[in-house]
């Protein structure tokens, strides 16, 4: 991944250094989201780079709107494996706590109350998730998500339901699908008679990986050493959505865990990726 445009930074952590956190970026420019409106705005965050560049960004607009006392950021654990393995990769929730701390914002880690893990709802499913079956985010994000949300209105006591932004770090750049997304709309999670009016906003949708990385460099962002090994996403170790070459690098870096997944694909009777099974990744992985 030596030069690559999608690399990381060289710095690899915070390096200890002041950090120039509120300093103008013109990538954060847009979109406008009113802070007035709403009682409090949660940052989704899988410690991800897209995460932490949408977290710093976040705090900037709250600090520029005198509204960061509205800002907090939740992590949803997605659990570990029957062998013990985590799911995420490792440390990711103290990542994320470090992220967080930077902007001196409260962070939560949460896990979805019907599911152990994210291993047990695939199990549940019977096959592995897809691009038309997201259920592992709807199941172990999404739900967890409007759980805090609820937790939150409740923490708050409003007397009427909540107003919750809640921030996302996906980009047009990643797909088609996301390009098409809304940088501000109201989320499906409100309705009637529910106690939560929510404002889905994605901060960073119009970036580039470049002024994700860029942003990292220029403020000390920390970012997991998964990407200084080659990987271009967080989030799950194996994830059926990613790039093959993604999964390949993921078996190099996480054997045991893989044969764990081949074992399970086995038992399933069906690839972890339509093109591409995990039996055959361990193959071309070369461990
Ligand atoms: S990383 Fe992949 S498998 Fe994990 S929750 Fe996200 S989409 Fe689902």
């Amino acid at each position: 991944m030596t030069g690559n445009p999608t690399s990381p930074p060289a710095c690899a952590s915070a390096c200890g250094r002041q950090l120039s956190l509120f300093e103008a970026d013109p990538t954060t420019a847009v979109p406008e989201f009113d802070w007035d409106r709403h009682d409090v705005v949660i940052v989704g965050s899988s410690a991800g780079k897209d995460s932490a560049a949408m977290l710093h960004t976040v705090c900037q607009q709250a600090d520029q709107a005198g509204a960061l006392h509205k800002v907090r950021v939740l992590h949803c654990d997605l659990g570990a494996t029957p062998n013990g393995h985590d799911i995420e990769w490792p440390m990711v929730a103290e990542l994320a706590r470090r992220q967080a701390a930077l902007y001196s914002v409260p962070f939560a880690v949460r896990r979805a109350a019907r599911w152990a893990s994210l291993w047990d709802r695939i199990m549940a499913h019977g096959n592995w998730p897809g691009f038309f079956a997201r259920f592992c985010t709807a199941d172990t994000k999404t739900v967890v998500g409007r759980d805090y949300v609820d937790e939150t209105g409740k923490e708050l006591s409003l007397g009427r339901p909540v107003r919750a932004g809640y921030a996302l770090g996906m980009r047009a750049e990643e797909s088609t699908g996301r390009a098409k997304i809304r940088t501000i709309e109201t989320h499906r999670m409100t309705g009637k008679g529910t106690l939560r009016e929510v404002t889905t906003w994605l901060p960073i949708h119009g970036w580039t990986t470049d002024d994700v990385w860029r942003l990292h460099r220029e403020h000390g962002i920390p970012h997991h050493e998964a990407y200084d090994q080659g990987m271009r996403r967080l989030s799950c170790r194996f994830c059926p959505l990613a790039g093959n070459e993604d999964v390949i690098r993921s078996v190099q870096l996480n054997p045991a865990l893989a044969r764990e997944y081949a074992a399970a694909e086995e038992h399933l009777g069906h690839p972890f990726k339509k093109n591409l099974s995990m039996r055959r990744a361990i193959q071309l992985a070369g461990i």
